[in-house]
């Protein structure tokens, strides 16, 4: 396989020239650059590199050009190069069509023209686009590699794991009938147990847990001390923001998490309300991007470890963490942060449980968006990351069909999805559709989902319908009972802080003559931030807000010890 390709199209040949000139001086040797004087030419190109299976990383259009306009050609670049990043060049004149192009066409940026000094202007964009198309490169070669049917929940668990980790793998999947089925079969062979994993130092593993996968392929598993002066449960928003924070300021910090940082946030397609991301982010990039930020700061980040219990002992908290043997371990610290966001609810429909991760998908739109090509899928849920899903997988999927219990989409979602989502579905009924007022009762197939049986809310009327995927979007509960008693949760489990604290009901026990402090729990030290507080209000930027606002009042609580 030859280098990655970058694309660059411009109808003037002095620009095309110039721009070609710089990608080569700066990216020449990693990446093919190829110049093309109109979009019509460029997707000539781009149709014969995705026939000879070249992988494209960047396809950077002017916006101005006859015939075919850059925005809708880098609408068209979706189809032919789905994971190529795509950027528009405008001049300043056009800066309206290219953040309608932003809204429309979800293109990852605009670049403004002149863009000298290159180094100012053009490197540090393309080379963030770049990276955050490297991560989920795969090379081909050197990477882990995973044979077995797609249909196993296994299978799921793992790509879902690694993706979510920022770990390259290759999957093979045993099912189809082509080349590639035969290369699948071919590394299962022999295997008494699907999946396969060979991890890239040439070890083979039969159906292994998320945890041995984990460790082979060098991921931190197990805590490095037994000691901390912060320790944080969760690495959502709010957990990478106090890891950030406390360790920049000196703070021994440990960052736990039972699945991948990055939490809800890093499950999310495209997250558009997030202060200085005018095109928004994918939570993915959010969250490698937070994760290397906590690392340079010398974070030590564990994954996945489940932590299952708590105790007290004078100012010290003991933290009870799941190894990888099915033991536990003790981990210890002065300040604890509590940032385990929250889960989603399983769909009440009967035999849901019996296709999770055989069809029935939660919140894993991400991973599974490839799978879904040709397909009409399914999404339940009628708020903002049921809509997003909806707009990842409608780029995929032949048709996307949401099933929502309430009247119209607006009684939930964000004006901006639902506007999106009525205008593609006004402008092309046959690739999304809404059923209003409409529940998932109940599910068919057998190794797989194979259909769904739905049903109006008011007329009863049922019917059945066909599809391999269903992805569930109904809400959120916080998972907080393995904290036991010292530490006071309302009625549905979200930790009461500060003055949400009641002096009789929860601080009967608190030893200390000042009030808990903001975001304080009812135990002195302990902390809670984002999601999983009570009242909080459930967004990335005050998730991060709350975790950085959390450092100032642990380092108020360790002055006082
Ligand atoms: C699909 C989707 C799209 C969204 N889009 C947007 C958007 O566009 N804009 C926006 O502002 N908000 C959006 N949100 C909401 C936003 O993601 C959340 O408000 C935010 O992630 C909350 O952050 P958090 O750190 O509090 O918790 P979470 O993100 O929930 O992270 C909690 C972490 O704790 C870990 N954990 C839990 N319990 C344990 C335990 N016992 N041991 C170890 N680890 C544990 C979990 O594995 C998880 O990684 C979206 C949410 C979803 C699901």
């Amino acid at each position: 396989m030859s280098k990655p390709l970058i694309v660059v199209v411009d109808d003037e040949p002095q620009v095309l020239r110039a721009i070609g000139r710089d990608l080569l001086s700066r990216y020449g040797r990693d990446y093919r650059i190829v110049r093309a004087s109109s979009g019509q030419e460029a997707m000539e190109v781009l149709a014969r590199e995705r026939d000879a299976a070249q992988p494209v990383a960047l396809v950077l259009s002017d916006q101005r050009m006859p015939g075919l306009d850059g925005v809708s050609f880098l609408a068209e670049v979706r189809r032919l190069a789905p994971a190529a990043r795509r950027a528009l060049l405008t001049a300043y004149a056009d800066t309206e069509s290219a953040i309608g192009a932003i809204n429309r066409s979800q293109v990852d940026y605009y670049l403004q023209k002149p863009w000298d000094p290159p180094d100012q202007h053009l490197y540090p964009v393309l080379d963030d686009l770049l990276d955050d198309w490297q991560q989920g490169y795969k090379p081909g070669l050197g990477g882990v590699r995973i044979a077995g049917s797609r249909w196993l929940p296994e299978v799921h668990a793992l790509r879902e794991f690694l993706t979510r980790n920022h770990v390259p793998y290759e999957f093979f999947d045993t099912e189809r009938a082509d080349d590639r089925g035969d290369e699948a079969r071919e590394l299962a062979a022999g295997a008494a147990a699907l999946p396969v994993v060979l991890l890239p130092d040439g070890v083979r593993l039969e159906r292994p847990k998320v945890e041995d996968v984990a460790r082979g392929v060098g991921l931190h598993t197990e805590a490095s001390e037994t000691t901390y002066d912060v320790a944080i449960v969760g690495a959502g928003p709010a957990g990478l923001a106090a890891a950030v924070y406390a360790a920049s300021e000196g703070l021994q910090t440990v960052l736990l998490d039972r699945e991948a940082p990055g939490g809800q946030a890093g499950t999310s397609s495209r997250i558009e309300n997030y202060l200085g991301f005018p095109s928004g982010l994918s939570g993915h990039d959010l969250a490698r991007r937070a994760l290397t930020q906590a690392r340079r700061f010398e974070v030590e980040v564990v994954t996945p470890v489940d932590v299952q219990g708590l105790r007290l002992d004078g100012p010290f908290k003991y933290l009870e963490v799941s190894a990888g043997d099915g033991g536990s371990r003790t981990i210890s610290c002065k300040a604890l942060v509590l940032t385990t966001g929250l889960s989603w609810q399983r769909l009440p429909a009967e035999c849901a449980d019996r296709f999770e991760r055989r069809g029935i998908y939660y919140g894993a739109s991400s991973t599974e968006a490839l799978n879904c090509s040709g397909e009409t899928v399914y999404i339940v849920g009628a708020g903002n990351s049921a809509g997003q899903a909806a707009m990842h997988l409608v780029q995929y999927a032949r048709k996307v069909v949401m099933v929502i219990r309430g009247r119209s989409l607006g009684e939930k979602m964000s004006e901006y999805l639902v506007k999106r989502i009525e205008s593609l579905a006004a402008a092309d009924e046959q690739s999304i559709e809404i059923r209003t007022r409409t529940e998932v009762v109940g599910c068919r197939g057998a190794d797989r989902l194979e259909g769904l049986r739905l049903r109006h809310a008011v007329t009863h009327e049922e019917d059945e319908v066909t599809t391999g995927f269903l992805f569930v979007f109904i809400g959120a509960t916080p998972r907080t009972d393995w904290l036991g008693d010292r530490v006071s949760r309302d009625a549905h489990g979200f930790i009461l802080t500060g003055s949400d604290l009641d002096a009789e009901r929860d601080l009967a026990r608190w030893p200390l003559k000042r009030a808990p402090y903001l975001l304080e729990a009812s135990v002195p030290g302990i902390f809670a931030a984002g999601d999983v507080r009570h009242d909080s209000v459930k967004r990335v930027a005050s998730a991060v807000g709350e975790g950085a606002v959390s450092v100032h009042f642990i380092h108020r609580y360790l002055a006082s010890l």
